[in-house]
């Protein structure tokens, strides 16, 4: 209660927290984020109200030269920051990726990984770094299985947490986190900044505070009773046995000094000697069969996105192990065969033609989705126009059914999503998780680091193609995707957590910007649908642009099952974007539905 009413205080004098790294830079657009007259305090963008509201606007910013977008003002700040430092997007992103994983230890973090896809301004190529996390080589397809074939719980003290593929130690799989922001800074990294300033926004953050956000205390408690269970986890993020409060001022001195140990001795810091043999520790400790080489031997991969164009705009986005490239440009090739321009937003028709899209593109993710080091994939049929037209053929105005099986239903909030564009017109869209909230629950001790349980994304199907092996990656739905105007140059660089939601969200923010020619943080707000193998429409009642109830009525009349879901839900992602006007102004949009925060100058 007192610090509930201490943050009232806070909030109503305008809060500020001392010695949180350097002053933002006055010419930041963001109002909230410019320095206060003492210089070793410093006002801080919060994103919700004296209500402790999530705030339903200021996400947005507009600006010239550089712009960051993250799920977190801290990190926007961060990354602007080095921008402003004469840095490229690609160290911009590395200082967002490692703030993020302070700031927002439940969605990211060093336990954890990812996918970025960028795009060179010199060499104007778009590419995909794949920094995953992979099954360790013990892993197989059986592994958290019991003797009739069913799923084993994991359990702590007599108390089942979970099922084993989603906590304690066998839902632990290779980290790839460090790897690929090394990868990042090694090949395109510029030398106008040092690794030390990269790095120094998060290890000061961890060592001096941020504050706790709405979103922080939600996932808190809903995953209280893995973090009360699990020691050390519980020890970093619950305060005497109990979730902080918002506003509460959190620290992480073990992660600051993890930090500037990557920072000094760089990927074998991370992957090699006594971290990796805590980390190795920890996992085993509770069950799992992440070995020293599993670490030594992590990859990252760089691949060629999947592409293709909607109404002439080229999107480029994440080949497998992401399935969600793939489906966002089945969706949008679907799509393209309407007039959706003349089509109401989030009118009946609307609607069910998006949940048809997804239904199909659901189907077809069941049935070829996984690692293609491990499984052939038909990429270029479910990228294809004519593919796309034989799908569009079977849509009717009734809700259909389309083949597919292991419909599956993700109800998980984690991951976060993040944008920059640079002076020079680089971009960078990252995606980066630890899986569910709080990853495995496994923190590994002394290093204040949570180790993700991204082994859930594989199917505990054994005859699933994408069932889990070992050094294979898990299917994922993450789609940062990349999108350039008609004549080539830059427009959009896009991405959102939101588990199976994820491309379904992004390829409704695209279509409305490109159909509707919505600002970015107006397509960002308008309510969402969401449709999958389940035939179920779910959607956003409320907030801005929302179906109607005649809407609603009328799907039902079409034979679809709704699901009301209320506004501004977690459940339907975090978009975080940069798109690029025709005459270079940089537009930011951020999500209110989370803690997002665009800033640019
Ligand atoms: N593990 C999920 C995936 O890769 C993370 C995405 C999310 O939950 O938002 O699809």
């Amino acid at each position: 209660m007192k610090k509930y009413i201490a943050l009232l205080m806070a909030l109503v004098m305008g809060l500020s927290v001392a010695g949180c790294g350097q002053s933002a830079s006055s010419s930041a657009s963001s109002e909230a984020a410019s320095s206060s007259a003492d210089s070793n305090e410093e006002e801080v963008w919060l994103p919700y109200d004296e209500n402790l509201q999530k705030k339903k606007d200021d996400r947005d910013a507009t600006g010239k030269t550089g712009a960051v977008a993250a799920c977190s003002w801290y990190a926007s700040k961060a990354g602007l920051e080095i921008l402003q430092e004469g840095g490229n997007a690609f160290d911009a992103a590395a200082a967002v990726a490692y703030t993020l994983g302070v700031v927002e230890p439940y969605f990211s973090g060093l336990g954890g990984g990812g996918f970025m896809t960028i795009y060179n301004a010199e060499t104007k190529e778009v590419e995909v770094i794949d920094f995953r996390e992979i099954a360790p080589a013990a892993a197989n397809a059986q592994i958290w299985l019991d003797e009739a074939g069913e799923m084993k719980q994991f359990e702590k003290d007599g108390q089942k947490l979970g099922t084993m593929s989603s906590i304690g130690g066998l839902s632990v799989a290779t980290p790839g986190e460090v790897a690929g922001m090394e990868y990042l800074l090694e090949n395109y990294g510029s030398d106008a900044v040092t690794r030390q300033q990269i790095f120094q926004p998060a290890i000061d953050l961890a060592n001096n505070g941020y504050l706790v956000t709405a979103t922080f205390k939600e996932e808190l408690e809903s995953e209280y009773a893995g973090l009360a269970a699990m020691g050390e986890v519980g020890n970093l993020y619950l305060n005497d046995g109990m979730p902080y409060e918002v506003g509460d001022t959190l620290t992480n001195p073990d992660l600051a000094t993890t930090l500037q140990a990557i920072a000094d001795g760089g990927r074998d810091a991370f992957y090699t000697g006594d971290m990796a043999q805590a980390m190795v520790d920890a996992v085993q400790a509770e069950g799992g069969v992440l070995t020293m080489e599993d670490l030594a031997n992590y990859e990252v991969k760089v691949r060629e996105p999947v592409s293709s164009t909607y109404r002439d705009y080229t999107i480029y986005s994440l080949p497998p192990a992401s399935s969600g490239g793939t489906h966002l440009i089945e969706i949008l090739n679907i799509l393209e065969n309407f007039d959706m321009a003349n089509t109401e937003v989030n009118s009946a028709d609307y609607i069910h033609r998006f949940s048809e899209a997804f239904k199909i593109a659901f189907a077809d993710r069941a049935q070829y989705m996984a690692d293609t080091d491990f499984a052939e994939v038909p990429l270029a049929q479910l990228t294809s126009k004519d593919y796309a037209a034989s799908r569009y053929a079977q849509i009717t105005d009734q809700s259909g059914t389309y083949t597919a099986v292991d419909a599956e239903e993700l109800e998980h909030y984690a991951t976060t999503s993040f944008s920059v564009v640079d002076q020079w017109g680089n971009m960078v869209a990252c995606t980066q998780t630890i899986n569910y909230g709080f990853g495995s629950k496994i923190a590994v001790p002394g290093y204040g680091f949570i180790m993700n349980d991204e082994m859930d994304d594989f199917s505990a199907n054994p005859e699933s193609v994408n069932c889990a092996e070992g050094g294979k990656r898990p299917l994922s739905s993450m789609s940062p995707s990349i999108v350039l105007y008609p004549d080539g140059s830059p427009f959009l660089t896009i991405g959102s957590p939101g588990a199976t939601r994820i491309f379904p969200t992004i390829a409704q923010v695209i279509q409305r910007m490109i159909d509707y020619g919505m600002d970015i943080q107006e397509a960002i707000d308008c309510a969402r649908i969401y449709d999958n193998a389940q035939n179920n429409v779910c959607y956003e009642s409320d907030g801005v642009d929302a179906p109607s109830a005649e809407a609603i009525a009328q799907l039902q009349a079409m034979g679809h099952e709704v699901t009301d879901k209320g506004a501004w839900q977690l459940f339907f992602g975090g978009v975080q974007g940069i798109s690029i006007g025709k005459d270079g102004t940089l537009r930011g949009g951020a999500d209110p539905r989370r803690d997002g925060k665009a800033l640019a100058y």
